[in-house]
């Protein structure tokens, strides 16, 4: 194996600790404690695994964490009106509203009804109108997570061709956007691309966000790239055990091979998602109450 591992688990850790400081820091000096509300409607067992940790990193931060649990009979008014009581809650800086939602609810309607300040996820259509023109923005969590592994492993990022694999509003296209911001060349892919392996083959940084996993193999990257992987996807359990192993977007193994850097599945991406909602809402406090943002 050539590539160097990035160890998102330990950098999100760091990113926890600066964020503690920062919360004591600002209980201390304002009397404000950021306060967090994450709504749940509905048993889904992963988004019960990840609302579950949430509140615990919340917490161990020092922040206040409110959860709302909704049954997923639950009506569209029922969840708008939590959202706006929410919105209305001095105590409460971020809020999010964890996908997907049941059927019968209208996601974009819900988040779009989140105070745009509040809006810790930054799916709110003026969040991503901000990012998208190059104005302050509360910028989605994945994608700046992805961002920050990106800065720290290749410093300045201009003039680099950039492929991200998928267009979703979560993290495809903000993570384009984001690239563009930071002046790299960006070719956005997707499941209608034509040969995306040539687009891959002249990638310095790949974000591979599709959900199929294991898609993407060593011999389609250029040697030395830098491979963020996204993905999350559970392979079927292997005779005799009860959970199939999680992987990535990326064949870690070939990929290996030729990467400058990858992140593994898990331990790389996905942490950093939590820390930098945890960031997020410390950055929606600090402009709430006037308060200089940390860097
Ligand atoms: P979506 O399903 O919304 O989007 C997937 C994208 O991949 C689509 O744009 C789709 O194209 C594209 N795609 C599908 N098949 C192919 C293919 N064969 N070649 C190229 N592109 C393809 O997924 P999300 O963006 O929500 O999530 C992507 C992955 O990231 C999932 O595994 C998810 O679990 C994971 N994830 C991880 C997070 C973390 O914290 N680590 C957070 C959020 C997501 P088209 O638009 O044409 O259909």
């Amino acid at each position: 194996m050539s590539a160097d591992v990035i160890d998102g688990k330990a950098f999100a850790a760091n990113i926890r600790e600066k964020v503690a400081a920062e919360v004591a820091r600002m209980k201390e000096t304002a009397g404000v404690t950021p306060g967090l509300a994450v709504v749940l409607v509905g048993e889904d067992p992963a988004s019960q695994v990840y609302v579950r940790s949430k509140g615990r990193m919340t917490r161990e931060v020092g922040m206040e964490s409110f959860e709302h649990r909704l049954n997923d009979d639950v009506s569209e008014q029922e969840l708008l009106d939590l959202v706006e009581t929410l919105n209305a809650d001095p105590k409460v800086h971020g809020i999010l509203v964890q996908l997907p939602l049941p059927g019968h609810m209208d996601s974009e309607k819900v988040i779009n009804t989140i105070d745009p300040r509040k809006d810790v996820d930054g799916f709110h259509i003026q969040n991503a109108g901000r990012l998208m023109t190059g104005q302050k923005s509360m910028v989605p969590c994945t994608p700046l997570g992805c961002l920050m592994l990106l800065r720290d492993r290749l410093g300045d990022l201009a003039g680099l061709e950039a492929v991200v694999i998928g267009r979703s509003n979560i993290v495809g296209k903000p993570m384009a956007q984001l690239l563009l911001n930071e002046r790299c060349t960006v070719t956005i892919t997707h499941s209608k691309t034509k040969d995306l392996q040539a687009h891959l083959k002249r990638a310095d940084i790949v974000v591979a966000a599709v959900g199929r996993a294991e898609m993407v193999k060593g011999d389609w990257l250029k040697p030395g790239a830098c491979v963020i992987d996204v993905g999350i996807n559970r392979l079927e359990p292997e005779p005799g055990k009860e959970k199939g192993r999680l992987v990535g977007d990326v064949d870690f193994a070939s990929a290996s091979e030729v990467a400058g850097a990858i992140t593994p599945v898990p331990g790389g991406v996905g942490p950093m998602t939590i820390a930098c909602l945890l960031a997020n809402t410390v950055t929606a406090c600090c402009r709430e109450n006037g308060l200089a943002e940390p860097e």
